[in-house]
């Protein structure tokens, strides 16, 4: 059997009070398998984001349990899940969150600096493709460009874990290919488990595993090769 990295069980996120509860999930199970890449699809406001920031420890859930291996997440102190985030996650959002007085090298040392086992920013930039912008600053890139830096920076620290919340929603639909095609070649290189939000329809040739979001609750989920059945999957 394939490693599980992620387990959530009756994870539920609730905003509100008394009558105006909103259910953001609404009884999540789910697995998630070392070295695999899955997307979470559904429309807006289904839940995906909330489930995203609970597996990172951004979040904490309203109900139910989320274990990393075999530690439990779910009540852990904020202290102890920066820890988790720090040594065990890379984060990538739709906003590049690039620092814009630094250039693309400057960004990715502002990680490598204080990470225990990092790669050299060189390196970093090396493998989404930017060897040739290293000393470019934000201003200077394009979007793709700058959303490359910002998978270089997360991928620095040489995390288990990639998070990547619409990561091409800033992007035109070529430019958010090519970003995809970035984050399956690092999935391919580092074995970096990756779950990546997305609407760019490139993903679906792309990932192990689609995961469809309903009313917070996963409503299906499909391999795109009979072999990554969970059931018979050898990763
Ligand atoms: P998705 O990522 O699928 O677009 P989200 O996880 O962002 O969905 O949101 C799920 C639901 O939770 C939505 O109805 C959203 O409005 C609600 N929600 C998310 N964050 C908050 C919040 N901080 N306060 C209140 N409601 C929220």
């Amino acid at each position: 059997m394939p490693e599980i990295i992620f387990r959530t069980r009756g994870i539920t996120k609730v905003y509100g009070t008394g009558d105006v509860k909103v259910y953001a999930l609404a009884g999540v199970d789910l697995e998630l398998y070392a070295g695999e890449m899955a997307v979470l699809l559904g429309p807006s406001g289904s839940g995906k984001s909330t489930l995203l920031n609970i597996l990172g420890g951004l979040d904490h859930a309203s109900s139910g349990r989320v274990w990393f291996r075999d530690t439990e997440l779910t009540d852990m102190p904020d202290r102890a899940l920066t820890r988790f985030r720090r040594d065990h996650v890379g984060f990538v959002f739709q906003f590049y969150n690039l620092v814009p007085s630094l250039t693309a090298r400057e960004n990715v040392q502002l990680v490598t600096d204080v990470a225990p086992n990092p790669m050299p920013p060189e390196e970093a930039l090396e493998q989404v493709g930017l060897t040739d912008r290293m000393d470019h600053f934000p201003s200077q890139m394009s979007g793709g460009e700058q959303q490359r830096v910002a998978i270089a920076r997360a991928i620095a620290k040489r995390p288990e874990i990639l998070l990547c919340d619409e990561p091409t929603g800033a992007l035109d639909s070529t430019t958010g290919g090519q970003v995809l095609e970035v984050l399956k070649d690092i999935n391919e290189r580092f074995g970096t488990t990756t779950v990546i939000i997305t609407h760019n329809a490139d993903i679906r040739r792309m990932a192990h595993r689609v995961i469809q979001f309903q009313d917070g609750r996963i409503s299906s989920v499909s391999t795109n090769d009979e072999r990554l059945d969970p059931a018979k999957i050898v990763w």
